[in-house]
């Protein structure tokens, strides 16, 4: 399963948050939405540059979009974190490889996960997403390092 590679209307998924439309926040989106596979923040810095976003900027709406569930945030480790556009008809999950932070987009899921999460939990009798991420070492490092 392939991710269709086209930009989405960032300015309705704006509206359809609340968001006020500034050309960060659309390119933000667009830029992510472009993207097969999560991004560093490095990355969306690199290319917004035409905008000369403050970085701090660029946080805060990542951060913005995180909380509003538009984006997903995937924690590598303590200092790296890649974002990824919430797509409701492309649900996958991804294995990083903890020494290179290469990406691989899995189209992996446990049909039956949440309900086996609300099962076990006692202050919940819902659940509206999850996120699952594995860490592992890819082929090439493995290779590197014999
Ligand atoms: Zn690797
Ligand atoms: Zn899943």
């Amino acid at each position: 399963m392939k991710k269709q590679l086209q930009p989405i209307d960032a300015e309705s998924l704006l509206h359809e948050h609340e968001f006020k439309k500034t050309p960060l926040r659309i390119m933000l989106l667009e830029v992510l939405s472009l993207s097969p596979t999560p991004l560093p923040v490095a990355k969306l810095i690199r290319k917004t540059k035409k905008l000369a976003a403050d970085p701090a900027t660029i946080y805060r709406a990542l951060n913005a979009f995180v909380e509003a569930g538009m984006v997903h945030a995937l924690t590598v480790d303590k200092t790296k974190v890649l974002y990824e556009l919430v797509q409701e008809k492309i649900h996958n999950h991804h294995i990083v490889c903890d020494t290179c932070s290469a990406v691989e987009s899995i189209p992996f899921c446990i049909k039956t996960i949440d309900q086996q999460a609300i099962k076990v939990s006692r202050q919940f009798n819902k659940v509206h997403s999850h996120q699952l991420a594995f860490v592992g070492t890819c082929r090439k490092c493995i290779r590197a390092l014999r």
